[in-house]
């Protein structure tokens, strides 16, 4: 199943899609057939939904021929991110590829070069999420060297704390892109990672949540990017340091990860930092993030 958020007639409304075809059906209409899909926004529906989301759903579907209007074509609409405005802050895992360890350090070796079998965290502010397509501010004169991060974005559906590894992916909602934009100058700048990828705009997520049924295995996904529709990251999440499982149970030890929250789980190697020279992002670029089962993200630069 598929959850998307859309602009329809100047409302956010939250698609769902059950097959694979380009159709999606509106959710508000749904919920004229069972009150229990009445949601707020996505976070709400999250909250909401956990472990009943997939059988609510799927009775529903079966009378959605006698609910003319609440079919839509995916292409015909205009889409948001997802989770529009996350409740909390994006969990960043930042080097969590080796590949990318090795470019990241070799482009600055103050700022990247950390050897260490323990995750990396930090956040990333997200006020609002860039939609597919929204384009993603250069700021010219502040930013010189803006760069992508595909990511695969994991979100979590029911409060977790103190889960084992074994457990941990039982707490997942779904699936989704998260690219990690990121001004490297500001990041070196301030010797943390928090600015540089918290300025508004920078971060795409989408197009659409794979509920974490339609991902058998999550650590098997083909991960790439493209810029100007050159390949410049071409990996698997196989290649991940710190797996989905692994980062659930490890931040959860302290920490209640409530439902909505967003893990970006690191980028691999071929980001503009580790090109020899460095390549950065410029008015007038088109980046897409892409992973195999979930879709393609795509955003120019303005
Ligand atoms: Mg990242």
């Amino acid at each position: 199943m598929r959850l998307y958020t859309a602009e329809i007639n100047n409302k956010e409304e939250i698609l769902v899609a059950f097959y694979d075809d380009g159709c999606a059906y509106i959710m508000s209409k749904l919920a004229k057939l069972s009150s229990e899909l009445d949601f707020v926004d996505m976070n709400d529906l999250i909250e909401k939904m956990a472990a009943e989301k997939e059988a609510i759903l799927k009775a529903v579907a079966k009378n959605v021929d006698s609910l003319s209007g609440a079919e839509v074509k995916l292409d015909e609409v205009k889409l948001l991110a997802p989770i529009v405005r996350p409740r909390q802050d994006v969990i960043c895992l930042g080097i969590n590829y080796r590949d990318h360890q090795a470019e990241a350090s070799r482009f600055s070796k103050e700022s990247f070069d950390v050897k260490k079998d323990d995750a990396i965290y930090f956040g990333k502010r997200v006020n609002r999420a860039t939609a597919p397509g929204e384009a993603i501010p250069s700021y010219e004169g502040y930013v010189d060297s803006l760069d992508y991060e595909s990511e695969l974005g994991v979100i979590i559906g029911k409060a977790a704390k103190n889960v084992s590894v074994e457990n941990a992916l039982d707490y997942v909602f779904g699936y989704t892109i998260v690219n990690d934009v990121s001004a490297r100058n500001v990041q070196r700048r301030h010797q943390q990672w928090y600015l540089g990828k918290s300025l508004d705009g920078f971060t795409p997520i989408g197009p659409c949540i794979v509920t974490a049924d339609g991902i058998a295995d999550v650590q098997a996904l083909d991960i790439k990017s493209f810029v100007n529709g050159e390949l410049r990251q071409n990996s698997n999440t196989r290649y991940m340091i710190t797996t989905v499982a692994e980062a659930i149970a490890d931040l959860s030890q302290g920490m209640t990860l409530l439902p909505g929250t967003i893990i970006a789980t690191g980028t691999p190697a071929g980001v503009g930092m580790g090109m020899q020279p460095p390549c950065w992002m410029k008015k007038g670029d088109v980046v897409v993030c892409e992973i195999e089962g979930i879709g393609r993200l795509e955003n120019p630069i303005d």
